[in-house]
């Protein structure tokens, strides 16, 4: 009875010490299995005097029950802070800052492009878009371009097929093909826009690169003036590099456009007063444009005595240069990604 006295006063404080749930098994089969002064206490009450067996015997079981609830006790709480860290470690901190997931962009030339289509779509202009690998007939012939034409040269063009002219396969060298291919296939009124790859014999340079992208524009109808061009140029300027913007119109030759023209547009670094972007001009060469030359209109079958028409064509590497202070064409090609996200 002395040992069992001295089980249950230690027992309380050897149970309060067991912090996993494997240990307190161990322990639980020490105090309570057959091995154990209980068990083995019990097994006795045999050898003992019948008047005292009541009394050991409920000593007994009155032992075994305490270190039974002392053992529970324990057990439920092991197990509720298992279940607590588990939780824990489980848990998603929505407080925690996140990753930025990295976002594709359009190429700077992309939106350049599609900036100065949808100025001219909120004119009405259509969207066209015609072949890369081109006909000299639509290249040259169908625009006016004679055939003794330095443009047509080698030197200038890059031949895909040699032929009879104007059966010739090239790279064509401007949007402006679609012009006479969009007339073909449309009665007039035409109003349209053609963004594209162009391609030229040029090496590359700060300005110039072999392929480069155009945006061509061409309205045709009854009773169009070299005002309606000018009003067109003038509000595209304005839209594109802000409402102060004027242009002026300089002579120029195209064989396509008569009379032809080259559009400028006041400088909006300086406001005209002469800065490094308008090399101290004032103005800044945007494009070329002029009145549909009558003989372009026949080549589709328009009758230029009722019909009349202006065109013109931008570089859109030309005026995105122009627009963020780019003084290489290559940024575009190069695709360096730390350069093209600057441009969003
Ligand atoms: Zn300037």
């Amino acid at each position: 009875m002395d040992l069992l006295h001295e089980l249950l006063t230690g027992a309380p404080a050897r149970i309060d010490a067991i912090v996993d749930l494997e240990s307190l098994s161990a322990l639980e089969s020490e105090l309570l299995g057959k091995k154990s002064l209980i068990a083995s206490t019990r097994r006795g009450l045999g050898q003992l005097p019948p008047d005292e067996r009541p009394k050991v015997g409920a000593q007994v079981h009155e032992a075994q029950r305490r270190l039974e609830d002392l053992l529970a006790a324990r057990r439920e709480l092991l197990e509720r802070m298992a279940e607590d860290r588990l939780l824990a470690g489980d848990r998603v901190d929505v407080t925690l800052e996140g990753y930025e997931p990295s976002v594709g962009r359009h190429h700077l030339l992309t939106q350049t492009v599609d900036e100065v289509v949808d100025i001219f779509a909120g004119l009405g202009y259509r969207v066209a878009s015609g072949p890369e690998v081109e006909l000299a007939w639509y290249n040259f012939d169908a625009l006016n371009t004679p055939p003794t034409h330095p443009a047509r040269l080698e030197s200038d063009t890059l031949y895909v097929e040699y032929g009879e002219e104007p059966d010739e396969m090239l790279l064509r060298t401007h949007t402006s093909p679609m012009q006479a291919r969009y007339m073909e296939q449309h009665e007039p009124p035409v109003y349209v826009v053609v963004p594209g790859r162009t391609f030229r014999a040029d090496a590359l340079d700060a300005t110039h690169s072999p392929v480069f992208y155009q945006i061509e524009g061409l309205a045709v109808d009854e009773h169009i003036t070299f005002g309606d061009l000018k009003g067109t140029l003038a509000h595209f300027a304005r839209e594109f590099f802000g409402p102060d913007r004027t242009i002026r119109l300089l002579p120029n030759f195209f064989p396509f456009t008569e009379p032809s023209a080259e559009m400028h547009v006041s400088c909006f670094a300086c406001d005209g007063s002469g800065c490094r972007v308008c090399s101290g001009s004032g103005w800044i060469e945007l494009m070329g444009c002029g009145m549909v030359d009558p003989n372009v209109l026949e080549a589709v079958g328009y009758d230029p005595q009722h019909i009349s028409g202006f065109a013109f064509g931008m570089g859109a590497e030309r005026i995105a240069m122009v627009r963020h202070g780019i003084n290489h064409i290559r940024h575009f090609y190069e695709n360096d990604v730390r350069v093209l996200r600057q441009f969003t």
